[in-house]
């Protein structure tokens, strides 16, 4: 039986990309063995640059983007999956290569969703979605090498942003001494309300040192914004420290030199949401909606959009303007 529902459908024009919400039918879904009714997605880096030719995230038009999504089964042909269950999808190819969460019913492969938590609503689930979930990956990575708030302070760079607030809430609940990095200094309170002790400047966040190693300020570095300032920042790190590098909003590239890794034992974590192993997926999770759960994020720092208001959403994070987490309510 086919069933019409609204869908955010990205298509190809001879300028580039154009997105409206238009009706479309269950048979319009790529195949996957569990169907799911969507209640909420959200807004990522990449769904940013999924919404323009350029990002070449999406590979074929037309196209339903969308990384993350969160929802009720209403047809299961896997026995891991039953009618009613709340589930979440983040990463694989969900919103890149496989129709994703901005449409009220999404089909997707069993083996990439993930129950609900229990402790989390579908709503908390998706202000934190992917971000949420890179955020986690990243605080895990600095706990698994042994770092205490008694090793010192951390540094969150991009802090006003998806990934960086969500750590910071995170950071500062597990009673980390968290400095906050933003170029947003409109948000610096907002920043200091989620837990940040210290508010810094971009450009205090990536000082550039003249020798091989720096003064070493923080325990380890959260760091979803890569580019140049990630080599100087790798030099300020204390004895065995860690940074967990997720991301790009910065640049793709930095220089570094052997010196941080043979003469503090420092760590480069790379962080990867989308492919992550189920195991540590659910154990992040888990870890997300009990002990590190970011209530104060919950709070204070989520902007709730219509699929219809997607496009200024997309600008937003694009430009390098959202604050905290972009909430997408579909049905
Ligand atoms: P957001 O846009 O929400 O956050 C990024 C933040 O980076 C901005 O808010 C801003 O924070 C800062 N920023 C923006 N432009 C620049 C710049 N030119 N120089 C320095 N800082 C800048 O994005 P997300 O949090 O969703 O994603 C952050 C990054 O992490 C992206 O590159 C994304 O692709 C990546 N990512 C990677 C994942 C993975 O699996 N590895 C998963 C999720 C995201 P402020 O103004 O406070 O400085």
């Amino acid at each position: 039986m086919t069933e019409k529902f609204r869908a955010f459908w990205l298509e190809e024009t001879e300028t580039g990309v154009t997105g409206a919400v238009k009706e479309i039918e269950t048979e319009d879904l790529p195949q996957g063995e569990v169907l799911v009714r969507v209640r909420y997605s959200d807004v990522n880096y990449k769904d940013g640059l999924a919404s323009i030719k350029e990002g070449r995230i999406v590979r074929e038009y037309p196209f339903i983007p969308g990384i993350d999504l969160a929802g009720e089964v209403v047809a299961s042909e896997d026995s891991r999956f039953a009618i009613g269950d709340q589930v979440l999808c983040t990463g694989y190819g969900l919103g890149v290569s496989h129709f994703g969460g901005y449409s009220e019913q999404a089909r997707v492969p069993a083996d990439w969703l993930v129950k609900l938590p229990e402790g989390l609503t579908l709503r908390e689930a998706m202000i934190l979605g992917t971000a949420g979930f890179t955020a986690g990956m990243s605080v895990e990575a600095i706990l698994n090498a042994g770092i205490t708030p008694e090793n010192g302070p951390i540094l969150v760079t991009g802090a006003s942003g998806g990934v960086g607030s969500v750590a910071v809430a995170i950071l500062a609940k597990l009673g980390f001494e968290v400095t906050a990095s933003s170029g947003k200094e409109q948000e610096w309170e907002l920043l200091k309300r989620l837990g940040a002790s210290h508010t810094i400047s971009r450009e205090e966040a990536q000082t550039p040192s003249k020798g091989p190693l720096g003064k070493g300020l923080w325990s380890a570095i959260v760091d979803p914004v890569g580019g140049a300032g990630t080599g100087e920042r790798l030099k300020s790190i204390r004895y065995r420290g860690v940074l967990a590098l997720s991301g790009l909003t910065g640049g793709g590239d930095f220089g570094t030199s052997v010196h941080p890794f043979i003469l503090r034992g420092v760590t480069l974590a790379g962080i990867d949401s989308v492919q992550c192993p189920l195991p540590l997926r659910l154990e992040v999770w888990n870890k997300l909606a009990t002990d590190w759960k970011p209530e104060s994020l919950f709070e204070q720092a989520v902007h709730e959009v219509s699929l219809e208001q997607l496009p200024e959403a997309f600008d937003r994070i694009l430009k390098g303007q959202a604050v905290g987490r972009q909430l997408v309510k579909v049905s």
